[in-house]
């Protein structure tokens, strides 16, 4: 048991008060988004009612005190990772952005004709098109580390696949798809001692485990606040101070800049070298403020309950619905399951919760490799928060035994 009481935490959240389809709403869809307490929606609200104007930029009080807010949260979020330095930490549009940055930037500097870029099955589009790009860019090479049918990672051909070829290995912390949550230590021990650089997909660990960029020993990391109670459009990428030093920037225009001529620009500092343009003020504050709410709850008490409500989901789907198989069994999973029920199509028992106020995922999950490695067109996922609840769990086995009452 943990001292995370989910009835009392829902109370922040309005939008989960509110009845879907005429049902009370469940929202099991966590792994694409998440909710938002008021605190953040408030946070976003005051600062356009009271705070707004653009940062870096004016002596103005206004302008101050918005770049105060905006730096303050990049503080906030250095702490929540643990960086070293705050120009660690680079505002980005979110993970999608992050790995086009960096795919960008690393692949100026670092990755030539003949190169290797090592990722892994169980890799989401974000994390696989980027790097295919810079292949075709550079003339390099995408090399893909197996899984294992039970969903985890076959560590031991990831290790084989490392080569002095291997420039940079860029992998997920959590499986959106499988929940798999990977052995990302032994990994980037693996990479380091190759002289190979690391890249941590974040996006669906940042919501659920306790990140230390310093103890992971990673070279750059991502996520996005939208998975993590807080706005869209905004997330980071962390990177090793010196690498980001080293790199290129990824866009030019205002703010990145230090001099300008029509001859010749000097770039700015870190972090501003990587944030050109008026970047997303709104969603660095509200970020911040979603960050304080994580830490007040506790990511070690999240983590706990959240396994609760897996171990609890899971035994229920397999008691309760007999044709159910289950997709993604590792032995350290997080929140979420991807599962399908006889032949039935995910989209049409979708369909049917939702009639019922339910939200799940259907589709590839924006994993379409792992989908034909496993020879199926996508899943039923159900992802859960701090939020939810078991008795949302029974409902929703209660609506797959309707659903598939209808369906047959
Ligand atoms: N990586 C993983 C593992 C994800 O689950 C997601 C989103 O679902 C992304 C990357 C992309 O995140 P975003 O769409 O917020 O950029």
């Amino acid at each position: 048991m943990t001292n995370l009481d989910p009835y009392k935490t829902r109370a922040d959240f309005p939008i989960l008060h509110q009845d879907i389809n005429g049902k009370p709403l469940v929202y099991f869809d966590n792994g694409a988004s998440s909710q938002k307490p008021k605190v953040v929606i408030d946070a976003v609200s005051n600062y356009y009612s009271k705070s707004h104007a653009n940062v870096h930029r004016g002596v103005h009080t206004l302008s101050q005190e918005a770049t105060n807010m905006y730096e303050d949260a990049r503080r906030k979020l250095k702490t929540f990772v643990n960086a070293r330095f705050e120009e660690e930490i680079v505002f980005t549009s979110g993970t999608t952005q992050s790995i086009n940055l960096l795919a960008f930037s690393i692949g100026e500097k670092y990755i030539q004709k003949g190169d290797e870029i090592l990722i892994t099955e169980m890799e989401h589009h974000s994390n696989i098109v980027p790097w295919q790009m810079l292949c075709e860019r550079k003339g390099a090479t995408l090399k893909v580390a197996p899984i294992f049918d039970n969903g985890e990672l076959n560590v031991d051909a990831f290790k084989q696949l490392l080569s002095y070829k291997t420039k940079l290995a860029a992998f997920i912390h959590v499986s959106n798809t499988l929940g798999t949550v990977n052995p990302v230590k032994e990994l980037i021990n693996a990479c380091n001692a190759n002289g190979t650089k690391v890249f941590i997909d974040g996006a669906q660990s940042a919501p659920h485990l306790k990140i230390d960029v310093q103890d992971l020993n990673c070279d750059f990391y991502a996520f996005s606040g939208h998975k993590l109670c807080g706005p869209t459009g905004i997330g980071i990428i962390y990177g090793r101070k010196d690498l980001l030093e080293e790199m290129p920037p990824y866009q030019g225009g205002g703010e990145m800049i230090k001099t300008v001529t029509f001859e010749k620009t000097t770039y700015n500092e870190l972090p501003h070298k990587f944030e050109a343009g008026t970047p997303n003020i709104a969603g660095v504050i509200g970020l911040g403020v979603a960050i304080d709410y994580i830490n007040n709850l506790g990511l070690l008490n999240i983590e706990k309950y959240e396994n609760e409500l897996l171990q609890y989901a899971t035994k229920q789907l397999i008691e309760n619905i007999p044709e159910i198989k289950i997709y993604g069994n590792a032995k350290h999973k997080a929140s979420l399951i991807s599962f399908l029920i006889g032949n039935h199509h995910p989209y049409d028992v979708g369909a049917l919760l939702d009639q019922m106020g339910i939200a799940v995922r259907t589709g590839h999950h924006c994993t379409e490799p792992l989908m034909s490695r496993y020879g199926i067109p996508g899943t039923i996922r159900a992802s859960f928060s701090f939020y939810n609840t078991k008795e949302e769990i029974d409902k929703m086995i209660s609506g797959l035994q309707k659903a598939l009452n209808i369906l047959s």
